[in-house]
């Protein structure tokens, strides 16, 4: 949702490059619909998916709690105010040295998915709580995490095992079932898996206390999506059809349903040709394009809204295509776009609901060209500020 004040921004400031600009008031609201929604359930705002200062700043100030992936994603989230309890490092992937600095920053709080990281953990964070994260098969998902990250259900008993045994707190599980996961049965099958480890666990006297239910929460690009009600009952109906009515404490790690429909990208069109006389296809290339924040395109794979300014007038189909020397950055082609035939080169494009994971994927200076900037506005000091 491209607001008002998103508008009035770039009318007002008119930035030379692509830029993206963020209304930290849909990022409040998303947080409200979630505390809504999910009332007894933590919220962790997965930090990679925006990890703008203001944004953690206003989530911490609102009582939001925090899935970091590293170090310095942990020090963001405190210098944002998060104290050390609210913050999970959610990462299974870490270097020791990095758990032990996370520990002595005041972090107890896990993700692992084999034995030889529960093995650093009890070395460097004694006693902390560890969750283990079971493999999804991330279908339904438009954004799908596929095998890299969990284990199977099997493995994740002896993981908490282990833990259990060299004295961590063998805390709970948790699953992600892709980003973008539109499929609202996507986390029955996934709690259903839960409850059997629980179950396992039980019988040998290990009591798991937490479901961490992951992200998936999606963004409205150019379809609707349902609504975060009617996740919260699909997800709730799957918790009482597994759990009964002995729940465990639950989590959610929303990354780009906190924040994809808070910003958009300001874009200008810097070229439109064909590739022949008779060629059908216009090619239009833009400022910004996957080195430039936009790698959610690989694959095709998010189909972003683009406005014009001259929506409701005659479209055909085009290639678009971001401004590097890769032949790797073109963001539509296998499908085509349908852009307006009234397109010229210099027209400002606005990339719509591209709040979540885009200014961080943008490259440092592939070609010479800047990294993606980020403006804030809105929240409770309505100046803009460059982040
Ligand atoms: C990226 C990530 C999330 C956020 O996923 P979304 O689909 O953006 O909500 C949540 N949890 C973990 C562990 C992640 O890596």
């Amino acid at each position: 949702m491209t607001t008002k004040r998103i508008l009035d921004f770039l009318a007002a400031r008119r930035p030379d490059g692509p830029c993206l600009v963020v209304d930290l008031d849909i990022v409040e609201r998303n947080f409200l619909r979630l505390a809504d929604a999910f009332p007894a359930t933590g919220i962790y705002y997965a930090v990679k998916a925006n990890p703008a200062p203001e944004i953690l700043k206003l989530l911490a100030s609102l009582g939001c709690s925090f899935d970091t992936a590293s170090v310095p994603e942990i020090e963001m989230a405190l210098a944002a105010g998060a104290t050390p309890e609210r913050i999970s490092y959610g990462n299974t992937i870490k270097k020791e040295r990095d758990i032990a600095r996370a520990h002595a920053l005041g972090v107890d709080l896990f993700a692992v998915d084999c034995v030889e990281e529960v093995e650093k953990i009890a070395r460097q964070a004694p006693g902390a709580r560890v969750f283990c994260r079971v493999l999804t098969d991330g279908k339904g998902a438009e954004w799908p995490l596929s095998r890299k990250f969990g284990c199977r259900t099997d493995m994740a008993v002896k993981v908490l095992e282990r833990a259990h045994a060299l004295g961590l707190n063998a805390y709970g599980l948790s699953f992600h079932v892709g980003s973008q996961q539109c499929d609202l049965k996507a986390w029955d099958k996934a709690v259903g898996d839960a409850k059997q480890v629980f179950r396992t666990l039980a019988e040998k006297n290990i009591s798991l206390a937490m479901l961490n239910l992951g992200g998936g929460f999606p963004t409205r690009y150019l379809k609707d999506v349902p609504s975060t009600r009617a996740y919260a009952k699909a997800i709730h109906g799957a918790m009482t059809k597994h759990f009964g009515n002995r729940l465990p404490a639950t989590i959610i790690e929303p990354g780009r349903g906190m924040v994809g429909d808070a910003g958009a990208i300001k874009t200008e069109v810097v070229l439109i040709s064909r590739k022949s006389d008779d060629d059908p296809t216009r090619w239009v290339y833009l400022d910004v394009g996957k080195f430039g924040g936009l790698a959610e395109t690989m694959d095709e794979s998010i189909r972003y809204p683009i406005r014009t300014p001259h929506d409701g007038t005659e479209t055909a189909p085009c290639i678009i295509a971001g401004p590097t020397c890769d032949s790797m950055d073109v963001l539509y082609e296998k499908t085509p776009y349908p852009l307006p035939l009234s397109l010229e080169i210099g027209d400002e494009l606005l990339i719509e609901a591209a709040g979540a994971y885009t200014a961080t994927y943008a490259s440092v200076a592939f070609n010479g060209f800047a990294p993606l900037p980020t403006y804030i506005v809105g929240g409770h000091d309505d100046d803009a500020l460059a982040a």
